[in-house]
């Protein structure tokens, strides 16, 4: 059984909610209760985080359950992922849980002459926006000539985990989802920083398209 360290930083109980609902829906609810024994994580079992804004879901816990994604993927191969799967389908839920709260879709998608560039803009800083009024997950967006970077300074996807390779799929696929939403086109993004491997922060790089 993993030792779970907590950190003291903290996602609402809704987010939490939503990553668990996501993870289930990925790995089906009768494979759930031994994810969660693997993860370290039994006390949720039948007994998901409440569906309240408290800031009370350490940061340890969804790495930890992240982390059970992980293990069970080496298991089962298959692609996309199902830290990819769980994150895409998180973003879902969460759009349907925070939209309103944080005001988004109205704006992005209801001007489609916009350009293709801001609306990849408004999307990322939405999503940012949310994470960081809402959590201690403090995010940033910056735009470069060619590109922009979502940083995430506080990973809670890799949270106190270790690697030799960027391993934060997870949120890459929120911000998949996401971009998609604001932009109805799929665009990739990579996560070119990583602190499970010891870079500073979760950097996400996505390519402005070439006009
Ligand atoms: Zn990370």
């Amino acid at each position: 059984m993993p030792e779970i360290i907590t950190s003291g930083l903290y996602y609402p109980n809704k987010i939490a909610r939503i990553y668990f609902e996501a993870a289930e829906h990925t790995v089906g609810s009768e494979a759930m209760p031994d994810l969660l024994r693997a993860s370290g994580l039994e006390r949720y079992i039948d007994a998901y985080p409440p569906d309240n804004l408290e800031r009370t879901f350490d940061f340890a816990e969804f790495a930890a359950l992240t982390a059970g994604l992980d293990m069970l993927q080496v298991k089962t191969l298959g692609k996309p992922s199902m830290a990819w799967k769980t994150g895409h389908q998180s973003f879902k839920a969460g759009l349907k849980a925070y939209g309103a709260l944080a005001g988004l879709g109205v704006m992005v998608l209801s001007l489609p002459i916009l350009p293709l560039d801001f609306k990849i803009k408004m999307g990322l800083v939405s999503m940012a926006t949310t994470f960081s009024s809402f959590s201690d997950q403090k995010t940033e967006v910056h735009e470069h000539n060619d590109h922009f970077t979502y940083v995430i300074h506080k990973c809670p996807m890799c949270w106190n985990r270790h690697a030799d390779t960027a391993i934060c799929e997870g949120a890459g696929a929120m911000l998949v989802a996401g971009l998609n939403w604001a932009t109805e086109r799929d665009f990739d993004v990579i996560e070119t920083q990583c602190h499970a491997r010891g870079d500073e922060t979760c950097t996400f790089v996505i390519n402005k398209p070439q006009n």
